[in-house]
């Protein structure tokens, strides 16, 4: 028998460049809760990291992967193709925002969405330079880490990134950076370093996810729009983290009334499964030639039939409006604990896309103070993420399914575990 302990054996077999928020090792699931190897039950506010919006093992996706598995597996549709997949591909050309004609393709990790808008975006336009902005996360991919607005830990260490991007600061007004710069930064960007016309896209994420869960205002979305339909720019929404009602609408830019050409999507989409897409404006999807798109675990059968029963469900349980309602319970909470905890510097996000931010009395970010709390939440069976350039935030990314009862339980552990951490400061 191996006597070494299974994070001692972690750390011996598995590279440290995949890090690890936490030391749990799980053994079953359910909608919000886990249970780890020990018994120990946690409530679970990460999710895999945005991925259960409809909760660990839902019964509706569970029967729909299961009726999958006992048909087929894998066939790559590429050699032999399934309606499942193109019926799939009917759905988010219905739903995702923008009334034109619209197709899609399935890939695998929200990293090879990003891969694959950048080469369809390029196709199309037969420009090649890319914008995106500080702080924006992509993806570890060559081009979704080039695309990434953060250099510690994404890119250390791995050399020259792909040429031709360029980023712009995301606004945030919390840190002084209003819409108004941000757009005087792309002009001077146009002025200074590239010309419009050789640029193929703008990646935009409509909160930011990684970055710190900052909502990009509608006047900038409308404004980053109008400047891309002037210079023949392209406009890419990365939703692999904001999809699928977690904003409290089905992706978030259906708050700005504003259309990308291409969105990205991954996470949530399959609840648990591994699947993503790239859905835009039908002529620009079709720019690549055959073959040219693709790859063989691309729009696996299980994923797809996982992302069906998953967009039912959302529809079918008022998802949307669930997490508005709970966004709004959360937030309130937060809010009422503004005295006893002085560290909050903010409280924000749309619908269940909610963070928590800390900085210092003169305003500097307080990480220290985020880690503590996700700490001490953890001891006490929450499970929650951090985020944000600095680390000072702390993202919640609960199912949208969870129960009442939990979701309140949850509320007092997040409640004890603030105020036990600003004590100790
Ligand atoms: N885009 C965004 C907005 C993301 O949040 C992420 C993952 N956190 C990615 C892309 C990359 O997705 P994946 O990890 O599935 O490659």
């Amino acid at each position: 028998m191996n006597m070494m302990s299974l994070a001692d054996r972690k750390d011996a077999a598995i590279a440290r460049g995949v890090g690890m928020v936490t030391q749990i090792f799980a053994a079953r699931a359910e909608n919000a809760e886990i249970w780890d190897k020990e018994g120990r039950r946690y409530i679970d506010f990460a999710a895999g990291i945005a991925v259960l919006n409809t909760g660990h093992r839902h019964p509706r996706v569970i029967a729909a992967v299961k009726d999958q598995l006992d048909r087929f597996t894998h066939t790559c549709h590429q050699v032999v193709p399934y309606e499942t997949y193109v019926h799939l591909a009917e759905r988010l050309n219905r739903i995702v925002p923008g009334n034109f004609e619209k197709k899609t393709i399935f890939v695998t990790t929200g990293a090879e969405a990003v891969e694959n808008a950048v080469k369809i975006a390029r196709a199309a336009t037969g420009r090649s330079a890319v914008i995106a902005f500080s702080g924006g996360f992509h993806g570890r991919t060559f081009m979704g880490m080039a695309l990434t607005g953060k250099v510690a830990p994404y890119k250390l260490g791995f050399g020259a990134m792909p040429g031709d991007v360029f980023h712009v600061p995301f606004p945030v007004e919390l840190h002084g950076v209003t819409p108004e710069q941000s757009l005087a930064a792309l002009n001077k960007l146009f002025a200074a370093d590239v010309d419009p016309q050789r640029v193929a896209a703008i990646i935009l994420e409509p909160v930011q996810g990684e970055g710190g869960f900052y909502p990009a205002p509608t006047g900038f979305v409308r404004a980053l729009r109008a400047l891309c339909d002037r210079h023949g720019i392209l406009l890419i929404a990365d939703e692999v983290q904001t999809g699928f009602a977690r904003t409290g609408k089905m992706f978030a830019m259906d708050h700005h009334d504003v259309a990308a050409d291409l969105t990205t999507m991954a996470k949530s989409l399959a609840g648990g499964f591994p699947l993503a897409a790239v859905t835009g404006r039908a002529d620009i999807m079709d720019a690549p030639g055959p073959g040219g798109l693709g790859g063989t675990y691309g729009g696996n059968p299980i994923g797809i039939a996982a992302a069906h029963a998953v967009l039912d469900v959302i529809l079918e349980e008022g998802l949307c409006e669930r997490a508005n309602r709970l966004g709004a319970l959360l937030k309130q909470r937060l809010a009422s604990l503004r005295n006893r905890v002085p560290e909050i510097a903010d409280i924000r996000g749309p619908g269940f896309m909610n963070a928590v931010e800390f900085n210092s009395d003169s305003g500097q970010p307080r990480a220290d103070f985020a880690n503590r709390v996700r700490r001490i939440a953890l001891e006490k069976g929450l499970i929650l993420l951090t985020c944000g350039v600095h680390g000072n935030v702390i993202r919640f990314l609960s199912p949208i399914t969870i129960q009442d009862t939990i979701f309140n339980e949850a509320l007092d552990i997040l409640e004890a575990a603030l105020v036990e951490a600003s004590r100790v400061n």
